[in-house]
């Protein structure tokens, strides 16, 4: 359903993604590894709009390239960024609000019922959360602004092992749900948990692509695309 082909994207003169093409499709959850600076969030940010890009870019057979974020946005394609926007002078439940796109799926409760944590701190300031629970309320404002596909930029990034445990089973529950989701993540242990289908991404270039088992299997890609160098 999300389809990039032959995807360029630059920073001033230098040529960041170079020919980018993959896809994701109906309910599928698939993983973009690849080392630092290999153009990982330059491809999401691409998909959202944010950078410029020549190539083409499609979401449900409707061209994205070239719109706004906020027209992709519209048009349920959700992404989660690092640095994770969330209003700090606003509660939990204020933030939940402000994204609450009614008549889909998701609603508060459903999100509660999803991230408990995120219910227990619904009345405080976005400002008091950890970085953990930072994140939970980004990936549930997201949901309940109902899109149609979650991009998702690091998740686990510099949180604690048992609250990334609780990142990867939130991350099931969505994909059991249906969402399709384009997770960009560096920890390996966590692609492997939920991934569908694994890329690589090396230098702006795709330079793996296989399924879940194959990725397992292949130890050779592993030490070649994602050993720390
Ligand atoms: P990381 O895991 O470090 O975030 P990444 O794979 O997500 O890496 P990108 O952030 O997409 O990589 O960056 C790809 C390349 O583009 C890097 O060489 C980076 O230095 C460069 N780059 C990223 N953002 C900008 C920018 N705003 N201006 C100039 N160069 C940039």
């Amino acid at each position: 359903m999300l389809t990039l082909d032959d995807v360029h994207a630059y920073y001033g003169k230098s040529h960041v993604l170079e020919g980018v093409t993959m896809e994701v499709r109906a309910g599928e959850l698939v993983a973009l590894l690849g080392r630092n600076g290999a153009g990982k969030t330059t491809t999401l940010r691409s998909i959202a709009g944010i950078t410029t890009t020549t190539g083409r870019i499609t979401f449900d057979n409707q061209d994205l390239r070239g719109r706004e974020p906020y027209e992709i946005a519209r048009r349920g394609v959700a992404l989660v960024q690092e640095h994770r926007g969330i209003f700090g002078v606003l509660t939990v439940e204020e933030n939940l609000k402000i994204a609450l796109r009614k008549g889909g799926r998701w609603g508060l409760d459903d999100v509660y019922a999803m991230f408990p944590r995120l219910r227990e701190r619904r009345r405080n300031g976005g400002r008091a959360l950890s970085g953990g629970e930072q994140q939970m309320l980004a990936m549930a404002r997201a949901l309940v602004n109902n899109p149609r596909i979650l991009l998702l930029d690091e998740p686990t990034e510099g949180l604690a092992p048992v609250i990334v445990d609780e990142i990867v089973r939130i991350l099931k529950a969505i994909r059991e749900s249906g969402m399709p989701v384009l997770l960009v993540e560096q920890n390996l242990a966590v692609c492997e948990a939920l991934a569908d289908r694994h890329y690589i991404l090396e230098q702006g270039r795709i330079v793996y692509t296989g399924s879940a088992q194959a990725f397992k299997a292949d130890r050779a890609v592993r030490d070649r695309y994602l050993a720390l160098s």
